[in-house]
Parts: structure tokens; C-alpha cells; sequence
């Protein structure tokens, strides 16, 4: 028993008191009175007595006191301590290590869902609640625990609904002063939802460094707070870099403001947004990812991070691309096959609405089933592809080819603006085809048929347009192979005839086919001849004479203009030297020139070149260039001419009328002369519109300062209305027919002669 040092002290204090009043009071009451001492010694015992009693009294009553207080002082620690086990559910359990008696909270009981009873109130049976598993392992860590001061466990207990519920125990042993255990006391936690919430974040974490996705997040601020291993790897930028900076250090600048407008306005909305964006990795690269972008909210309410998750797109991208060339390519030959062709026809034809046309061509050769049944199918395929490629070789560019299947071509020509251009691009395919094909050892010959169909006029929709060509090129078949044929009968003549054209017209020049004829320019107030113009002729072996009105445009088109533009130029230059020699020749000969030798820096050092190698004075050449052509492109028609003019020769604007002149560019075009065109005379005198015309005409040139020519006068009425309008000059039948210079000099001949002769006598 502890010995209590204040009440010790007090009882010896009384002991003392007691034992010096007992042994002092009788002495002193014998001293005082003796008489009375019986009595006195009675009440002197009374008194003490009393005064025992008071003390007894004193002393219950501070002791009553304190129990009281400490009484109200535990239970309010023992409510404190239940309220704050019921706050944190957790529960309360106390071993007396003497009785082996376990106390449980109620607490405690609630964790397992059972009743206080029910666990009893002994180890044996508290651990009947143990997990198997862990059983062991418990006991054991509580009997060494024992020994120590502080106890911590976690282990499963049965619940009352049959599940295992994870317990956090910890606690501590209690001992007295003398060192012996007096308790073994603590609390239990269930940490059930923790653990699970813990093993979803470890996994979460585990998804979050192993994942392939990159995975960003920033704050609200869109500082960058969290990257993954993949996001480096993606990125190439490391956790220690990026950390701290904004994403925007990641733009491509592929984007713009518009784009990521729209992305915050649907993360605002929706709290999310997916999409496709390129990014910028660290090298530089610009690079396509599909990144979502969540935003996370906290327990208020406010935006507390965005997390974005990515993946690089670029391989899947590279297969896609793949993938899709795969399936728009004939694995042969290598070209667009069947559905990528329909898809560029279907396209061509869309954009074709916008005024434009073009032509599908379809090619097949000529009895290649002989080749694939003599030879095999391996030769077969060697040669499909060796055409394919020799095509390809001669095709202009913007020209689609394409293999159909089988032995059949397909071509799409979106510039085709005339038949003549798909006819010619016809021909330069089947003439690819003429030489020989060097095969396995193999010396093969073939040739192709070709049906054309041209867009939008032949057809509206692509399956009509592939139709339409089919069937031509069955009458290309059935014509004799080796040729090509137009969906419309008519397109096909004339194509031909072009193209026949054309390729003879290559040797018209070399074979001395061209002819030059000069038609008399009069003044029309004196009716004398004052200039002839040159007017190339063909004088073709099979057709006779053909007119430039023919064959000019296939030379401007296959590039022969400049030739032959050049060689009616010498030709015409000589002839006019000839004619100076002449007394009353022409004082000028006019040359047309194509619009196509416009671009040509060259021309006015060509034309020099002529006039110098004639030995022609300038200004007895008139340069004729069509308004049309002058107008279709004002700045090079205006520095060419300008050129020419430097030259000392004359210029003349021919077809006036035609080109939709604008008044401001032909004020300042350096010419001398306007050719009101044929179309306005051929309706004078009596046709108002076409005389309001050439009163126009006549009025404008002459405020220019120009001189005016009429084309086509075939009437004398018409030449005495252009006089009477005040036009100066005048060219047509009625004046006379181009004709070679010889019949023109013959005729003038004999008017001198006759001229010359004096009247017959008798006359
Ligand atoms: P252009 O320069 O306007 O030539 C006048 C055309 O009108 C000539 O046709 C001529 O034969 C025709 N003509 C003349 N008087 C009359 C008439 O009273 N009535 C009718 N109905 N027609 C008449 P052509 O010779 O067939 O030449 C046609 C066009 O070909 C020329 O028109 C010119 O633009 C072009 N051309 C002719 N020769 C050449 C040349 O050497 N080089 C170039 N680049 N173009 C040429
Ligand atoms: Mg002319
Ligand atoms: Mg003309």
C-alpha cells in the first residue's frame, strides 16, 4: 500500500494533540480543581470527544468533496472519450491483465455489427472473430507486444453480415509503479474503405506510370503539376523540365485561335473536350495526338486542376495513310484503281459545275487475252504494269491515270476545256504504244482503244460519264482498234480530223505546203491601194486549199505558230521589197501575229532580225494583233507592242469589236490603226445596230488619233457608207480576193498596160 504523505502528517499531528492532551489534561484538571476533577474529567473526555468528532466531520466532508468532484471530473473525461470514439466510430477495448477480463466499448461491438454481449469478454473468444488467415499472426504480435509499451495491429474481423472487415488496433500496457501490468488498453479503427481507397489509388497510380497514354495534369492556373513516364516519352520532355510550365509550350501553331476558342468553350460547357491536336515534341517535331481533356473540381465546387490524357497518333495515322493507299491502289501496276478513280471523276465532276469541263478516257489494249493465253499470266502482268508506265511517262501533268482492272485504263483530264485537247492527249497515248515492249525475252507488240466522254456536256453524274466512255470505246473497237472514239458521234469526226491535222501539218512547213496570199488594202476616200495583207494558206496535198481559219488554232495549240507566224513574216517582208521595186505597188504590207507569241520576249528581236535580213524599211510593215488577244493579257500585250513600236513598225488592232476593249487600256496601246471587224460592215448600209457601230468605231478611233480600216467591204454600198462616216481605209471582196502576189502583180500589170495604151483608133 502506497503511504500517503499529507495524511500521515496529519495523523500524527492528532496522534501528537491526542496523546498530550491525554496525558497533560489529567495533571492539569488536579491542579486546577481538585474537587470537582471526577466531573471535570468527564466533560474533559466529552470535549474531546467533540473535538474528535469535529474533526472527523471536517475531515469527511473535504474527502465527500473531493471523491464528488473527481467522480464528475472522470465521468465528463469518460463521456469526452465516448463521444470521441462515436466521432471517429472507432472502438474501445481494455484488458485487465489480472482478472484476463476484456472490456469493449459499445463502439467496439458496432464495428462488427453485433452486440456487446456477443463478443464475451475473453481473448479466446474475440479472436473466434479473427480471420483464419490472420489468426496466428495476431496472437502472436499481441503475446509479444505484452512485453512492450505501445501496440499497433491491423487484421480482419468478421462481421456480423459474414464479410471481413480490416481493423486497425493500437494501444498500449499499462503497469503499476512497481513495473507489473496492470492493463492492456486501446482502440480499433476500421480501415476497410481506407485500404480499398488506398488500393485503388495504388493502382491508379500503377495505371498512371504504365499506361502508354500521356497523361498531363495542371492546376487551375494551367501551371503543370503532374506528368507520367509516358508523357516524356512522347514529348521527350523530362518530369523535371516540364513541371512548373504551361502547356502552351507544347503548340505546334498548326492551330489557331479559333480552335482553341471552341476547346475551352466545350470544357467550360461540358466540363470535357476530345479531339484531334498536334503538338510540338521537344526536337521539334510536329506530331498528331488524341487528347481528352477533363476538368476536376474540388469538394467547393471550383475548378481545382484539368487533366489532359493523349496518345500519339502518328503511327495509327501512318497505317491508316497505308491502309488507304491500299485500298485506292492497284497493287500491279501501282496507280489509283476503280474507287479512287470514281472518287476523282465524282470530285471533277462537282468542281466542273463551277464552269469547268473535262473528259474521262478509258483505254483497253487490243487483244491482250492473246498475250496472257500465249505467254502466261506472268508476261501478262509485266506488260500491264510496263504500259502503265509508259503511260504515265507521256501524260501531262494534272492528268489522273488509273487502272481499272483487267487490261483497262482509265484517265481523267480535269483541264479539258475542248474535245480537241482529250482527242490529243488520245493520240499521244496510243502513239506511246507504238514501240515495242522487251518483255522476259519477249518482243511484243500492242495497241490500245480509246473511248472518250467528255464532262458536263456528255453527262452529270459519274456513272453515266464511265458509261458514256465505255461505249465509245466499244466503237473504238468495232472502228478497227487502234484508235479512239468520242461518246458523240460528231466530237469524234472532227477530233480526228484534228488530229490528223495536226500531225501533217508538222510537215507542212518542211514540205513547202504553206502558201502565202495577200489580200489589197484601199483608202476609201481616193479607192487607191495603199498596203496588202499577208494571209497564210496550206495547200495540202490530199484537201486542197485549206484556210487558216482551221488550221492556225491547232498550231497554236501544238506549238507550231511561231514557225510558221515567222516564216509568213520573211515571206511577206521579201515580197514587200519586191513590190517597192514596183511603180504603183502597195506602200505597206500588213502580217497577222498569233496571241500565242505574246509571252515570247524573243519576238521583237525576231522581227528586227527579218526586217534587217530584207533590208525593209519599219514603217512599211504593219503588225496586225487581234483585240481579243490583246485583251486577254492588257500588261504583255502592252510591253510587247510598245517593243515593236520601238522598232519603227506599224501596229494594228484587227477584229476590232470582238474583244471588249476597255477604253482606258486602249488609249494607251502604242497602234496606229483599229479594224472595225467584218461582223459590223457585212449588215450595212441598212442594218442600224451594226451602223451605229461602225459610227462608234469610226468616232473613237478617230479621237485616239487612230486611223480605221473596215474588214469584209464586199459592196460597193458599203464602202460609200463607211466614206460617208468618215472611215479611212477599206479591205474585202469588193476591193479584192486574197491571191498570191503573182496573180495581184499580173493584174496590176496589165492595168498599167492598159493604162498605157492609147485609145484605138476609132473608138
Ligand atoms: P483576219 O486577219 O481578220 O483576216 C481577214 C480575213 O477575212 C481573211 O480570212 C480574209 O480572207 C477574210 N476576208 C477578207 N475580205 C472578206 C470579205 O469581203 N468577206 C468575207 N466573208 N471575208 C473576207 P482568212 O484568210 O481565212 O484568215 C482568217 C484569219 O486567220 C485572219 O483573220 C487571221 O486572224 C488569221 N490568219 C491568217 N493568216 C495568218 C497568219 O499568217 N498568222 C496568223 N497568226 N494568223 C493568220
Ligand atoms: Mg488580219
Ligand atoms: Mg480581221
Amino acid at each position: 500500500m502506497r503511504i500517503d504523505r499529507t495524511t500521515l502528517r496529519l495523523t500524527l499531528a492528532y496522534l501528537l494533540v491526542a496523546s498530550l492532551w491525554v496525558l497533560l489534561s489529567d495533571q492539569l484538571l488536579d491542579l486546577l480543581a481538585p474537587a470537582q476533577y471526577k466531573h471535570l474529567q468527564t466533560l474533559k473526555g466529552l470535549l474531546f470527544v467533540t473535538f474528535s468528532a469535529f474533526l472527523l466531520y471536517a475531515l469527511l466532508r473535504r474527502h465527500a468533496i473531493h471523491y464528488r468532484r473527481a467522480q464528475r471530473t472522470m465521468s465528463t473525461s469518460e463521456e469526452r472519450l465516448r463521444l470521441a470514439l462515436d466521432a471517429t466510430r472507432d472502438g474501445l477495448w481494455d484488458l485487465d491483465m489480472n482478472s484476463q477480463r476484456v472490456f469493449y466499448s459499445d463502439s467496439y461491438a458496432a464495428l462488427l455489427g453485433i452486440d456487446k454481449a456477443a463478443l464475451g469478454d475473453t481473448r479466446e473468444q474475440w479472436a473466434e472473430y479473427l480471420h483464419p488467415d490472420d489468426r496466428q499472426r495476431v496472437l502472436e504480435k499481441i503475446d509479444l507486444n505484452l512485453q512492450g509499451t505501445q501496440y499497433e495491429n491491423v487484421y480482419r474481423l468478421r462481421h456480423a453480415d459474414g464479410s471481413y472487415r480490416w481493423i486497425h488496433s493500437r494501444g498500449r500496457l499499462l503497469c503499476n509503479a512497481a513495473g507489473q501490468p496492470m492493463r492492456f488498453i486501446g482502440i480499433a479503427s476500421d480501415i476497410t474503405q481506407r485500404r480499398a481507397d488506398e488500393d485503388s489509388l495504388r493502382q491508379a497510380a500503377a495505371v498512371f506510370d504504365a499506361t502508354q497514354e500521356g497523361v498531363l495534369v495542371t492546376d487551375a492556373r494551367q501551371c503543370i503539376v503532374h506528368v507520367n513516364p509516358a508523357f516524356s516519352r512522347i514529348t521527350g520532355y523530362s518530369r523535371e523540365e516540364i513541371l512548373g510550365q504551361a502547356p502552351t509550350l507544347l503548340k505546334s501553331g498548326r492551330h489557331d485561335s479559333a480552335f482553341y476558342h471552341d476547346m475551352w468553350h466545350a470544357l467550360e460547357r461540358h466540363g470535357a473536350w476530345a479531339g484531334e491536336v498536334w503538338n510540338r515534341r521537344k526536337s521539334g517535331e510536329i506530331y498528331p495526338q488524341w487528347q481528352c481533356i477533363r476538368v476536376i473540381h474540388d469538394a467547393q465546387g471550383a475548378i481545382s486542376h484539368y487533366v489532359a490524357v493523349f496518345s500519339d497518333i502518328t503511327a495509327l495515322k501512318r497505317s491508316q495513310r497505308e491502309l488507304d493507299y491500299l485500298a485506292h491502289h492497284d497493287p500491279l501496276s501501282n496507280l489509283p484503281n476503280r474507287l479512287l478513280f470514281t472518287e476523282r471523276v465524282a470530285h471533277a465532276m462537282e468542281r466542273s459545275q463551277e464552269s469547268r469541263c473535262g473528259a474521262v478516257l478509258l483505254l483497253d489494249l487490243d487483244h491482250f487475252k492473246h498475250i496472257n493465253e500465249s505467254l502466261g499470266h506472268n508476261v501478262g502482268d509485266l506488260l500491264l504494269k510496263t504500259v502503265g508506265e509508259r503511260l504515265q511517262e507521256v501524260i501531262p501533268s494534272g492528268v489522273t491515270l488509273a487502272r481499272l482492272g483487267g487490261d483497262e485504263f482509265g484517265l481523267l483530264h480535269e483541264q479539258c476545256h475542248e474535245a480537241a485537247q482529250a482527242a490529243e492527249l488520245a493520240q499521244i497515248l496510243l502513239n506511246s504504244l507504238h514501240a515495242p515492249f522487251r518483255l522476259d525475252g519477249n518482243e511484243l507488240y500492242i495497241s490500245a482503244s480509246i473511248g472518250i466522254s467528255l464532262f458536263p456536256n456528255d453527262a452529270e453524274g459519274v456513272e453515266q460519264v464511265l458509261r458514256n466512255a465505255d461505249s465509245a470505246l466499244f466503237k473504238a473497237k468495232s472502228t478497227g482498234r487502234e484508235s479512239f472514239a468520242f461518246y458523240a458521234q460528231e466530237l469524234t469526226d472532227y477530233a480526228r480530223q484534228r488530229v490528223e491535222l495536226a500531225s501533217s501539218l508538222r510537215h507542212a512547213l518542211e514540205n513547202g505546203e504553206l502558201r502565202v496570199f495577200y489580200q489589197p488594202l484601199h483608202d476609201l476616200h481616193n479607192g487607191n491601194l495603199v498596203g496588202m495583207e499577208a494571209l497564210v494558206r496550206w495547200q495540202h496535198p490530199e484537201r486542197g486549199l485549206v484556210s487558216p481559219v482551221e488550221f492556225i488554232p491547232v498550231a497554236e495549240e501544238n506549238g507550231m505558230i511561231g514557225a510558221i507566224d515567222a516564216w509568213v513574216l520573211e515571206q511577206a517582208c521579201a515580197q514587200m521589197v519586191r513590190w517597192n521595186l514596183e511603180r504603183n505597188g502597195p506602200q505597206f504590207v500588213a502580217v497577222n501575229v498569233s496571241s500565242r507569241l505574246f509571252g515570247r520576249v524573243e519576238l521583237d528581236l525576231h522581227v528586227a532580225q527579218v526586217l534587217a535580213k530584207t533590208n525593209l524599211n519599219p514603217a512599211q510593215l504593219e503588225l496586225e494583233v487581234t483585240e481579243s488577244a490583246v485583251m486577254e493579257d492588257p500588261a504583255a500585250a502592252l510591253t510587247l507592242l510598245t517593243r515593236l513600236r520601238a522598232l519603227g513598225v506599224r501596229l494594228a488592232i484587227d477584229d476590232f469589236g470582238t474583244g471588249y476593249s476597255s477604253l482606258a487600256r486602249l488609249k494607251r496601246l502604242p497602234v496606229h490603226k483599229l479594224k472595225l471587224d467584218q461582223s459590223f460592215v457585212r449588215g450595212l448600209p441598212d442594218d442600224p445596230e451594226d451602223a451605229a457601230i461602225a459610227r462608234a468605231v469610226i468616232a473613237l478611233g478617230h479621237s485616239l488619233g487612230l486611223k480605221v480600216l473596215a474588214e469584209g467591204i464586199e459592196e460597193a454600198a458599203q464602202a460609200d457608207f463607211l466614206r460617208e462616216l468618215g472611215c479611212d481605209y477599206g479591205q474585202g471582196y469588193h476591193f479584192g480576193h486574197p491571191q498570191p502576189a503573182a496573180v495581184h502583180d499580173q493584174a496590176r500589170a496589165a492595168q498599167r498596160i492598159q493604162a498605157a495604151q492609147p485609145p484605138a483608133a476609132g473608138n
